[in-house]
């Protein structure tokens, strides 16, 4: 087996059992691309199994810190078979037919993710060491799910840095991929895997949604990056007086008209806006609107730490609008799924909004992702979503 040798010192991070091991750690590797290597401390000591990213600044991503474990197509169908048995027992799985199935390193499986609409899986291959085992992976789901349809969305920018070509297409199987129907918490969803955002829904927020539905009872409401209606028709479903729905993305507003007529909702409580919120929030402004419940759940403004600063500025200009958009008594639930954003961060974000806007507020709950994506306590960078639900007093 070929052997990636640590640089001296560098070992501290896989001792806490963290799974990447970036370029700067790397004294020697050789090997393939996806290639399974052996992990050794200067002194030779194996410490782990890794997958060989030869093109990525994350050169090699750890399957096993069990030296002796073998790395081939049981290893995958074991981890795929737990993954899935830690879904089938969620709550949510009684209320939903669409679930994060594999969560990448969180799951013991990096650059993996795998999610499921109804009879659809959706697999992206993010790193070289997923890519090498793609067709073991493919033939685990299939057996292990019974889904026939299988559709790969490996068109991520994180495959470039990978040095891995986009792919995309059905691997199993054909179905309208454009339109993938699946329920959440008693509302009809069309899911577009083929064109639509990562592979098409954001399941992370479904619990989230399912609270602003809980909240939305006779309120005027304000959802903010709308894509396809997640959170408009949740508040929709759970009474409120009126929704505005404002979106950039008219292929995403189309399917929302359709996810609106797929339930027996009220279609003239809402509007779908194709706008710019940055702008849109200040045309309410001057028109004087007013709100009792806002959702801001933006696109991912800083990727990584290093983005911090100009997505600290758009986090900001953002819910400062919400909050003055805000009737007192009103409520802000706030996220960012910027993995470059902590939460702490998040909060004085908020915090100098509320300052700046001029009003007194408070947070009264506190949001995460869903919990078919676990975070691994040895892999924080997974605790990427993060949410405040803010009352305006
Ligand atoms: N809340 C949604 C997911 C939102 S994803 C749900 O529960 O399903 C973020 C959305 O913001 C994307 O649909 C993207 O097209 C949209 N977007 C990005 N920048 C925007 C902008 N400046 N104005 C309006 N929408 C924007």
């Amino acid at each position: 087996m070929n052997k990636l040798l640590l640089k001296k010192g560098r070992e501290k991070s896989l001792k806490r059992r963290h799974p990447w091991i970036f370029s700067g750690a790397v004294e020697k590797a050789g090997g393939k691309p996806g290639e399974t290597l052996l992990v050794c401390d200067v002194a030779g000591n194996p410490l782990a199994l890794a997958a060989y990213s030869p093109d990525s600044q994350i050169r090699a991503r750890v399957w096993s810190f069990d030296v002796s474990a073998s790395i081939d197509k049981d290893f995958f169908q074991r981890r795929i078979e737990k993954s899935l048995k830690l879904r089938e027992q969620l709550p949510a799985s009684k209320h939903t037919n669409a679930m994060r199935l594999i969560h990448g390193e969180s799951d013991g499986l990096p650059g993996l993710v795998v999610d499921r609409y109804a009879d659809v899986l959706v697999a992206q291959f993010l790193s070289a060491g997923a890519e090498r085992w793609r067709d073991a992976i493919l033939d685990s789901l299939v057996q292990l799910t019974g889904c026939e349809a299988i559709f790969e969305r490996s068109d991520a920018e994180v495959r470039v840095l990978e040095g891995l070509p986009p792919r995309t297409g059905f691997f199993r199987g054909n179905r309208n991929a454009a339109r993938c129907p699946i329920v959440e918490y008693g509302l009809n969803f069309r899911v577009d895997v083929e064109q639509g955002q990562k592979t098409g829904f954001f399941l992370d927020q479904r619990e989230n949604r399912q609270r602003v539905r809980a909240l939305a009872e006779g309120r005027e409401v304000l959802d903010a990056f709308s894509y396809t209606g997640g959170f408009s028709l949740a508040a929709l479903a759970g009474g409120a007086k009126h929704v505005t729905a404002v979106e950039s993305s008219a292929e995403a507003l189309e399917v929302a008209r359709e996810n609106l007529a797929a339930n027996p909702l009220d279609s003239s409580r809402i509007v779908f806006e194709k706008a710019d919120v940055f702008s849109y929030q200040r045309l309410l402004r001057d028109r004087g609107r007013r709100f009792d419940l806002v959702v801001l759940d933006p696109p991912k403004f800083a990727p990584t730490a290093a983005q911090a600063k100009n997505a600290a500025r758009a986090y900001k200009d953002i819910n400062l609008m919400a909050l003055k958009l805000l009737a007192p008594g009103g409520l802000l639930a706030t996220f960012s799924c910027s993995g470059g954003v902590s939460a702490e961060l998040f909060q004085s974000i908020v915090a100098g909004a509320a300052v700046d806007a001029g009003v007194d507020a408070r947070i009264v709950e506190r949001f995460g992702a869903a919990a078919d994506h676990p975070v691994a306590l040895n892999f924080p960078e997974g605790d990427y979503l993060k949410g405040l639900l803010v009352l305006r007093t």
